[in-house]
């Protein structure tokens, strides 16, 4: 399929692609593939004020009729699946099979999120007074912002938008300025929603196009009482303290640098698969990518010479095409810090296997054979997170020294280890273990279901996202204690009698 007619499948027209100023170019091979508007700051208070109505209505739909909207939302996605996995191939670079995976997760977040909206449970509580009932309650909580990342262009999106939703706030999405196209496409299926569905307010979701600046307005507006940032901790840095310093409340999910312990138990031929997907599925693009594998000293050298000879074997190239399974890094600038990271953890000791640029019978975009670095310890360069597929390798002697090495990381998104033995197992898990918000058994850190709530520690900013209670974060929660006796009696026994 061409260009375009990925494009017009998705359901672009030539009014969504041409007449800005936001070019959008395809990793895949530079193509230019749209000018996009972009939206006027000057327009943000008035899509906010706009959000703010739409709340006044959807707060008082009763929430399983709102979880109807996200019914009808996954029956959309379901439709389109196949044409919006194409275009997150086209605007993203992901391999076919990953773009129409991203789909799928939005599929089965808006099925969790239906649920949801029959459960959004309270609690009663044990009042200490005589003829007095206390419940927790949850209520919606306004207008929801979500900054998304390029990597996960619309799932990310779907992970906030589902269950702020059900929870009946309004969501108002700035994509990232690399991903506007699927952004667009997602709007076009969400709409297709909300004419079903007939009776939602205007301004119930809303989509606003652009950078930092855009993102901004969001950022500072009290009348986002909610912000969903996910990208850099750069970003979460800079973001997250001006949401708090206006008493709004962020869910930050920022940068990773994930890790494998292998432990000598280890079933090394499963440790080798989790090792290559986790390292080099979606070029090393994910937040969850592995990105260090420390190894025991006595598998160590079979560890790398098995990854080794498997990386050789890595089809490199076009997205799209059957086969493949590394597309291309998003911009010829992440290939350039790659490359640069690479320098530097070779001038730190490092003994670099592949990550170079591929140009050979791969169109024009940003090729490279994923990196295997050998370390002698985890330098500075190593605790760093680098978006693109560079996997350094350290050894360890003691599962102490190696969940140590795993923990001494600004970081804190995703974990896992490789054992047979149960007390190295539960020891990773444990109060000692690993100090992530993602922490695996015999699997890898990337690929997390949306059953679970996702999300890190640290500098990868403590929000959750997704499954598990995660909805919280999108309700206000009210404690009210009703007093149905005759009597005016005070917590604690205290006495004030006038
Ligand atoms: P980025 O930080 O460059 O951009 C992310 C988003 O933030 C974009 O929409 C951008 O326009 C916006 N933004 C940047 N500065 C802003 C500001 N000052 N105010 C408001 N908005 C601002 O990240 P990226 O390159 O798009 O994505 C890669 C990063 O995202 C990696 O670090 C990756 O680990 C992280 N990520 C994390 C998760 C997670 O769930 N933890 C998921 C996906 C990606």
């Amino acid at each position: 399929m061409t260009h375009s007619a990925i494009l017009a499948a998705a359901g672009l027209t030539p009014a969504d692609l041409s007449g800005g100023t936001l070019a959008v170019r395809s990793p895949i091979d530079g193509a230019e593939l749209a000018l996009v508007r972009e939206t006027d700051p000057a327009a943000m208070p008035a899509i906010i004020a706009r959000a703010q109505t739409a709340f006044h209505a959807w707060r008082e739909v009763p929430a399983p009729r709102r979880g109807e909207l996200v019914r009808l939302l996954g029956e959309e996605l379901r439709a389109a699946k196949t044409e919006l996995g194409a275009l997150v191939t086209l605007e993203v670079g992901k391999i076919t099979s990953e773009g129409l995976g991203e789909v799928q997760e939005m599929i089965d977040i808006c099925d969790f999120a239906v649920g949801l909206s029959r459960q959004l449970y309270g609690l009663t509580i044990a009042s200490e007074r005589p003829g007095h009932r206390m419940a927790e309650t949850w209520l919606p909580m306004g207008p929801v912002g979500v900054i998304s990342a390029f990597n996960f262009p619309v799932a990310v999106w779907s992970w906030n938008a589902a269950l702020a939703l059900v929870c009946g706030d309004p969501v108002i999405w700035k994509p990232s300025e690399k991903t506007p196209l699927t952004a667009i496409a997602t709007m076009k299926i969400m709409d297709r929603a909300l004419a079903r569905f007939g009776d939602a307010p205007d301004g119930l979701c809303q989509l606003v196009i652009g950078g930092p600046e855009i993102g901004a307005a969001l950022v500072a507006s009290k009348a986002v009482p909610i912000l969903s940032a996910t990208g850099s901790t750069r970003m979460g840095g800079v973001v997250g303290p001006q949401v708090m310093a206006r008493w709004g409340r962020p869910i930050l999910e920022l940068g990773g640098n994930n890790a494998m312990i292998v432990a000598p138990s280890a079933d090394l031929d499963m440790a080798v698969r989790a090792i290559v997907f986790g390292a080099v599925g979606t070029a090393g693009q994910r937040c969850t990518s592995l990105r260090r594998l420390i190894a025991h000293h006595s598998i160590r050298a079979d560890l790398v010479a098995r990854l080794v000879k498997a990386y050789a074997s890595l089809p490199v190239g076009d997205p799209r095409k059957a086969g493949t399974l590394i597309g291309p890094l998003v911009d010829t600038a992440a290939r350039d810090r790659m490359l640069a990271q690479i320098a530097k953890a070779k001038a730190e000791g490092g003994i670099v296997h592949g990550g170079t640029p591929v140009t050979a019978d791969v169109p024009q975009g940003a090729y490279v054979t994923p990196a295997l670095v050998e370390m002698p310890v985890q330098t500075e360069t190593v605790r760093e997170e680098t978006f693109a597929p560079i996997l350094y390798v350290m050894g360890y002697d003691s599962l102490n020294e190696a969940i140590a090495i795993q923990n001494d990381v600004p970081q804190g998104l995703s974990s896992c280890i490789f054992t047979l033995n149960l007390r190295e197992a539960e020891t990773f898990l444990s109060a000692a273990g690993s100090d992530c918000g993602i922490a695996n058994v015999n699997i890898g850190p990337s690929g997390a279901e949306i059953g679970g709530a996702f999300g890190g520690e640290k500098e990868t900013g403590g929000g959750r996202e997704s499954g598990s209670d995660a909805w919280k974060a999108y309700m206000r929660r009210q404690t009210s204690t009703v007093n149905y006796s005759a009597k005016l009696p005070l917590a604690q026994g205290v006495r004030f009698d006038v």
